[in-house]
């Protein structure tokens, strides 16, 4: 089943979102749900908070783009924690789900190490690098509360007030179901 996505503006993309447990009701289907939401609307990543939920869970899928950034990489993360990060720092322009037709280059260290429970809550903990590095430090803000806007320059993140207005009032171009903040 589709999501709406939820936009920029919605209360629940700030929360720091809460640990579950292995019986947290429905979790297959909703990790199911969140892969087709996900390429339904050709994402490489998504946080549960941006379907709507507070909860410690994100997806990755980076084999769509797998050639310009190998390896392939995907993988279901539950209740993890970053345990460092490091490596040289670099650019890349990063895109959201939650906040679409705004692209920034965004500077983050060049490789995470991960502690986290898959599908089938085998415990894991492993070093990425690369594009996989980057998208779980994107998702992992996610489930932190914070937006990828929330890491660029004070100057640019001005420049995109009103871009980002619009999105919150639900005035945007994106070719997926989202579902904007009540009005007030
Ligand atoms: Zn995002």
């Amino acid at each position: 089943m589709i999501l709406p996505i939820y936009a920029f503006g919605q209360s629940v993309l700030r929360k720091k979102s809460e640990h579950i447990s292995p019986d947290y009701e429905n979790l297959n289907t909703l990790i199911e749900n969140m892969f087709e939401t996900m390429y339904e609307s050709n994402g490489i990543g998504l946080a549960a908070p941006q379907i709507g939920l507070p909860i410690r869970l994100f997806i990755v899928d980076g084999s769509e783009i797998e050639d310009i950034h190998p390896p392939a990489f995907k993988e279901v993360f539950i209740n993890p924690t970053i345990l460092d990060e490091f490596g040289e720092e670099w650019d890349f322009e990063e895109g959201c789900l939650s906040i679409p037709d705004i692209r920034e280059n965004v500077r983050r260290k060049g490789d995470v190490t991960i502690h986290y429970f898959d599908a089938n809550w085998n415990e894991h903990t492993r070093t990425f690098g690369g594009m996989a590095a980057r998208i779980i430090q994107h998702e992992y803000d996610h489930i932190e509360g914070i937006l990828f806007t929330d890491r660029i320059s004070p100057l640019k993140r001005s420049m995109l007030k009103r871009k980002l207005d619009y999105i919150s009032k639900g005035i945007t171009k994106a070719q997926y179901k989202m579902k904007f903040p009540p009005r007030k």
